[in-house]
């Protein structure tokens, strides 16, 4: 690439850690389907030795994901939550985390109940709120970890503060980006510490794989972090880093449709009666819209919906929907609905999941890349059922 001219966004997500192969020219990324590599002498590699450690495949991912989110150094991982995992490793018995209270499920079990047995010790609080987050440090906080937009609430908080803070206090910050993804926000660049990525989402991009990323810009932070990568052996096999790696390629094209549709939606719920209230980032009713357009390109593909309905008539509108499709998971070309109080959340009790603003007619769309047109047409009908 042309070094005079730094290259966009657009231009690093089809080429970043990719060369043609050396050997037959192809253009693609050969998947490296080998566990081991032939030394020429003892400890004399081409710098492969064995994949857990490191894959040619991996690589080029592991570079092109570094390059989406300006960071130096990328890692991928077999899921999102080795990626998480991989994080929580940093940290010992005593230390102290601080962590959004609307975190991902699997992020706050991580917390719960594994980390919390070997005495690490969590606060969770609302990170939307700064003068919570400044009352919970202690003199044992290592960690704080986020995520914005929040699921389902799509709730933002502001990177930039929080990083801020926890620089002051030496303390390291994860933003979890899978909802936003770095074409819309790079918490790197507002200072955060660490990226998480679920590549099973938005990087992934055609929900047909499963896989996790961290993006770090520091050398001495790296270096950990790959320690416990190799150490903990959470790695993704080649052909998930092909599938990734494909992915990315058009983020860029695939964000702008989704973040197109999901305002064109965002927009038409708006303005229907059967709604209670419509939560996109994009949309001026947002409680941190201001915020969210401070940090982000646009308001992302993800919408809440709160019907004027109860668990039975949402699980019904859920259940009669055509284009979207029934389902756990977000961030691929199709779109989705998923019920949060019958299914992401439905093990936290009725009571508890109310007060958390999780209300009964609460719906969550993952809007694909459909024909916009076509998706408010399948809403439309589907709302039928509630008059
Ligand atoms: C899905 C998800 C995860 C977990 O990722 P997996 O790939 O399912 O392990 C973590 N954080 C967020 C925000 C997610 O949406």
């Amino acid at each position: 690439m042309n070094s005079e001219r730094k290259p966009g966004f657009a231009t690093l997500a089809v080429h970043a850690g990719q060369e043609p192969d050396p050997t037959t020219g192809a253009i693609m990324t050969p998947v490296f389907m080998t566990s081991t590599y032939v030394q020429e002498a003892p400890a004399k590699t081409k710098g492969y030795d064995y994949s857990r450690s490191h894959n040619p495949t991996r690589t080029a991912l592991e570079r092109n994901l570094a390059a989406l989110e300006g960071g130096r150094h990328g890692l991928a991982f077999a899921s999102g939550m080795a990626a998480i995992h991989c994080v929580l490793n940093l940290l010992q018995s005593g230390d102290h985390v601080i962590a959004g209270n609307d975190l991902y499920g699997g992020t706050y079990r991580l917390l719960r109940t594994l980390y919390a047995k070997f005495g690490l010790e969590t606060t969770f609080v609302d990170l939307t709120d700064l003068g919570q987050l400044e009352a919970a440090f202690r003199p044992s906080t290592r960690l704080v970890m986020l995520e914005t937009p929040t699921n389902p609430l799509l709730r933002c908080c502001d990177l930039a503060a929080i990083a801020a803070r926890c620089r002051q206090r030496g303390v390291l910050s994860m933003a979890d980006n899978t909802f936003a993804t770095p074409w819309l926000q790079n918490p790197l660049a507002l200072g955060c510490d660490i990226v998480a990525h679920s590549t099973t989402k938005y990087l992934g991009g055609h929900s047909d794989v499963v896989g996790g990323a961290l993006i770090v810009d520091d050398d001495a932070l790296h270096q950990k972090l790959m320690h416990f990568q190799n150490s903990c052996g959470g790695t993704p096999g080649p052909m998930d880093c092909f599938l990734v790696l494909r992915g990315t390629k058009t983020l860029h094209v695939r964000m702008q449709r989704h973040c197109e549709n999901a305002m064109a939606v965002a927009r038409w719920l708006e303005a229907d009666p059967r709604v209670a209230r419509v939560i996109y980032p994009g949309l001026p009713s947002h409680a941190n819209h201001a915020l969210a357009m401070r940090q982000m390109r646009a308001g992302g593909g993800m919408v809440s919906v709160e019907l004027r309905a109860s668990v039975e008539q949402a699980k019904q509108v859920c259940s009669s929907v055509r284009v979207f499709s029934l389902a756990e998971s977000l961030g691929g070309v199709e779109s989705l609905v998923d019920h949060p109080a019958s299914m992401t959340h439905a093990s936290i009790p009725a009571e508890e999941r109310r007060r958390a603003g999780l209300a009964d007619g609460l719906i969550r769309l993952s809007v694909g890349i459909e024909d916009g047109d076509d998706l408010i047409a399948d809403l439309d009908r589907a709302l039928r059922i509630l008059k």
